[in-house]
């Protein structure tokens, strides 16, 4: 190491006399004279002007760190920093993907010790840590499906999704060149039986199922759905976005499921939002493990090894392993929270989201009444007749100092608004989140409609055209 400093040092070193004592100065390099400098406008800063100036725009962002984040559908659960502070040891901060698997065995075993923990967890043996997100984790597990029908020298053509379904389900089956039959849910938000039976054939490769659905409500006829799939040759893809109101409670693979994908950015509070790196690892059945994407961990003996080609597997889906800082941090919460811990995570999501509904569906209308899971879906149709709609109610939150839930999401729901507030917040956070929406209810009862129309009004930016910023986006000013 000395010798090569060494080596380096002597080289720059002839390097600049040979630029000094050889070269002539070529006049085009010579810094801008003052004046020159001021006519192409460049600004006169101090350091510390230029610093609170970005001090000051990093204050105008909204996190999870400094306020409620009540996002449905998104988990915004808090980030614990000593999932940071493992992220950071130097062994995995300074690993290189290409280094010897032998130099590399630390991190390997937290690998596979993650794979085992998702096993556990979901009661499904095959576990793929490669997807970079969910959406990556639904093409894996998609691709799965496909090549298992193959294997069996079977053509199917359909793959079923509820009209819940998060846009990257369609999407999803669709990139795999399946045909997308839609299946409109009941009244009551669940999987309509009669439709899906009649919807199922022997073209049917699939059904992707987001169970708790993206309405907050468990279907209690998964078991049966699987079932009748499985009597047909089909496969049951669950969207496990959701995890989070079931985790440590109950096993997928207990209600029939045959593939998974885990978003450890929302389940297991690794970072997301601000296009971070999220990480969509996939669960599997026995059978469908052969067609897992490389690399995967395997152990043999005492060490551990990278298989990087299998005949059966649909291949590799990512240059590495996949998303290495999100499994450490992953790791480090479930080993922080254990199998009780991640069970009462689970009841405090879903407490705290029932708290929120209870404490509001005396003012806002609550589409599927009854209990929900994690999340608990509210629209605007007592605050329609005066004008005030979701988005009003939305915006309106913001001038309360809360970033708003999800609205218009899911579909089904006409000007839905959903609310997850997951197991992070204490009751006074829930409680001041409740008041707010309380007294926004009220003013509308008072009339005040055209105030609330204006909101917000203390942003930096108030409402946007979102329609012209999209098709008309300009970045400079
Ligand atoms: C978040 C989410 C996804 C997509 O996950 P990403 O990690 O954002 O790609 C898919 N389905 C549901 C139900 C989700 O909530």
């Amino acid at each position: 190491m000395q010798e090569i400093e060494e080596r380096l040092l002597c080289e720059i070193s002839r390097k600049g006399r040979r630029a000094i004592d050889l070269e002539p100065i070529d006049s085009n390099h010579n810094r801008l004279g003052v004046d020159e400098r001021q006519s192409i406008g460049l600004p006169e800063l101090s350091e510390p002007q230029v610093l609170r100036h970005f001090v000051r725009l990093s204050q105008q962002n909204y996190s999870i760190d400094a306020n409620f984040y009540p996002l449905g559908s998104c988990t915004m659960k808090h980030n614990p920093r000593q999932n940071e502070k493992f992220s950071r040891f130097s062994g995995f901060l300074n690993l290189h993907p290409l280094q010897p698997v032998s130099t590399a065995q630390g991190a390997l075993s937290l690998m596979y010790e993650l794979k085992r923990w998702l096993s556990e967890l979901t009661g499904l043996p095959g576990v793929s840590l490669n997807p970079a997100a969910g959406a990556h984790g639904e093409l894996a597990g998609m691709m799965v499906i496909h090549k298992a029908h193959e294997m069996r020298g079977r053509q199917r053509k359909v793959v079923l999704v509820p009209d819940s379904a998060h846009g990257t389900n369609p999407a999803t089956a669709a990139m795999c060149g399946y045909t997308i039959k839609t299946i409109p849910s009941t009244k009551q938000g669940l999987v309509d039986m009669d439709l899906f039976k009649a919807s199922l054939n022997d073209d049917t490769a699939a059904f992707m199922l987001t169970n708790p659905s993206t309405c907050g409500i468990f279907d209690p006829k998964v078991k049966e759905i699987a079932d009748l799939l499985h009597e047909n040759g089909a496969y049951f893809y669950c969207d496990g976005a959701n995890f989070n109101a079931i985790a440590g409670k109950i096993r997928p693979a207990d209600f029939g499921v045959d593939v998974m994908h885990i978003n450890l950015h929302k389940t297991f509070s690794t970072p997301h939002g601000g296009g971070g790196p999220g990480s969509g690892p996939i669960v599997v059945t026995a059978e469908l493990d052969p067609y897992l994407p490389v690399p995967n961990v395997v152990k043999t003996g005492g060490a551990y090894q990278l298989v990087n080609e299998d005949e059966k597997s649909i291949g590799r889906l990512k240059s590495f392993q996949g998303h290495f800082g999100m499994f450490t941090r992953a790791l480090s919460y479930m080993l922080g929270h254990g199998a009780d811990g991640i069970r009462r995570a689970s009841e405090d999501a879903v407490l705290s989201a029932n708290y929120i509904r209870a404490s509001l569906n005396d003012l806002y209308h609550e589409p599927f009444p009854g209990n929900c899971m994690h999340e608990c879906l509210l629209n605007d149709r007592h605050q329609r007749d005066a004008g005030i709609t979701t988005m009003d109610i939305a915006k309106t939150l913001i001038e309360h100092g809360f970033h708003p839930m999800t609205v218009f999401f899911p579909l089904v729901v006409k000007n839905a608004m959903l609310i997850e507030p997951t197991e992070s917040e204490p009751k006074e956070t829930l409680d001041d989140f409740i008041g707010a929406m309380r007294q926004i209810a009220e003013d509308v009862k008072l009339g005040d409609v055209e105030k609330l129309k204006k909101n917000p009004i203390s942003t930096p930016r108030r409402r946007v055209d979102e329609v012209k910023a999209v098709r008309d986006l300009k970045v400079t000013w």
